[in-house]
């Protein structure tokens, strides 16, 4: 999973490329938009930081919130974790997080790969309990008529910002995984 090698400026770069309404957007709206996506995700990482979240045993923290579960099986499209808005629950895939380990050169922390996962799915929580979602906070006019006029969210936003909001526990995810790092 090469997304874990990349700055977070250029994962945010590639999810927002892959975002249906890219085509729509100006080089300064794209560096507008992912600067405040990137924030949202740091302010929050920090607002749990200074509310008892410890990155490293992230389950104590987030099970005041929601469910978690460890699924073995492996799911029916290729993820490697969600949240389940209905059940407020998040869940990880083992078997598919365990393919990553094997895919990458350097020795895995599997735990702190598994924090990776927990956490970033801790901001889909906050989105749709805190904060609402990070897709909709921006929209762009995808159609104007006379007095017509119909916006869409951009759904890449949550996913910036949710990237963001781990990487302000891991610094630099592939040292942070790195089961020989400090
Ligand atoms: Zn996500």
């Amino acid at each position: 999973m090469n997304e874990l090698e990349l700055s977070l400026k250029e994962l945010a770069t590639n999810l927002l490329k892959r975002d249906i309404l890219y085509s729509r957007l100006t080089h300064t709206k794209q560096a507008e938009l992912i600067d405040f996506a990137i924030s949202i995700g740091r302010k929050q990482a920090r607002k749990c930081l200074a509310s008892g979240l410890n990155p490293e045993q992230p389950e104590l923290y987030l099970k005041k919130y929601c469910q978690l579960e460890f699924k073995k099986h492996p799911p029916q499209i290729p993820i490697y974790s969600e949240f389940e808005v209905k059940n407020n629950k998040i869940i990880l895939y083992l078997s598919e997080i365990e393919e990553i380990v094997q895919g990458l050169e350097i020795t895995v922390d599997k735990k702190r790969l598994i924090n990776l996962f927990l956490l970033h799915e801790f901001f889909h929580f906050l989105e749709y309990n805190s904060i609402g979602p990070v897709s909709r906070m921006r929209k762009i006019t995808v159609f104007k008529f006379l007095f017509l006029e119909i916006k869409r969210g951009l759904f890449s936003l949550s996913e910036i910002a949710a990237h963001a909001f781990v990487r302000e526990f891991s610094g630099d995810p592939v040292v942070y995984i790195n089961a020989n790092a400090k």
